[in-house]
């Protein structure tokens, strides 16, 4: 494990972060949210879902276009993908807790189609006010990084996820912080055998969960 100073928990940008009795009432006080543009042309605010003392948080992204229509997260392709990386690491995704670093759906159109934009810096900053807040009241044993945004959101800074990934990073608050990619990226590989090693390679970072979910329920 590799000590990395990062901000307090929650591990996001500052203390600045929602604050609510429950999930649902953070969730409830996010659709109303206009602290960056992205929710002008989204179709809706797509929260994080799970149980609410989940020991596992996976954090992606954004919402992409099947989840800013079905309104949660991680239920489009990479969602799937996903399921069956964490289904063949034998980790039960019901059992954590699954969000975004950013809760509405950035994209430009090209015709009908509305194609993903990653967030900015800004866009990240503002919207770590939620994940921030479901962090809070979740307070899991491990974070998990699923890609670029999410970890800078995380740590409120750049850290190099090639470098890192793999890696199980010690924030100053002793909340670990398992460092991957996104499951789009694997999508995006062209070659069945690049493709199938990048699967394998996704699959046993997320092995490394296991150890941190609680031991009857693994
Ligand atoms: S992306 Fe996040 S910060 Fe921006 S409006 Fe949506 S919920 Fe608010």
């Amino acid at each position: 494990m590799t000590a990395l100073r990062a901000p307090k928990l929650p591990p996001v940008f500052g203390t600045d972060h929602a604050e609510g009795s429950s999930l649902g009432k953070l969730h409830h006080d996010a659709e109303d949210c206009r602290r960056c543009d992205l929710y002008r042309d989204a179709t809706q605010v797509v929260f994080g879902e799970g149980p609410k003392d989940a020991a596992v948080v996976l954090v992606g992204e954004q919402p992409g276009d099947h989840e800013d229509l079905a309104g949660r997260p991680f239920v489009g392709p990479a969602g799937r993908l996903l399921d069956e990386c964490l289904h063949e690491a034998e980790i039960d995704r019901s059992l954590c807790y699954v969000t975004n670093a950013v809760k509405h759906f950035k994209f430009e159109l090209r015709g009908k189609r509305r194609l993903h934009t990653r967030p900015n810096a800004g866009e990240i900053k503002a919207c770590a006010f939620w994940l921030g807040g479901e962090l809070d009241l979740i307070r899991p044993s491990l974070i998990v990084a699923l890609g670029a945004t999410a970890l800078y959101s995380l740590m409120g800074r750049s850290v190099g996820l090639t470098k890192r990934r793999g890696e199980v990073l010690e924030t100053v608050t002793g909340t670990p912080l398992l460092v991957t990619i996104h499951p789009s990226y694997l999508l995006r590989i062209r070659s069945r055998g690049d493709a199938a090693e990048a699967r394998r390679h996704f699959i046993s970072d997320l092995e490394q969960v296991k150890s941190y979910l609680p031991r009857q329920e693994q």
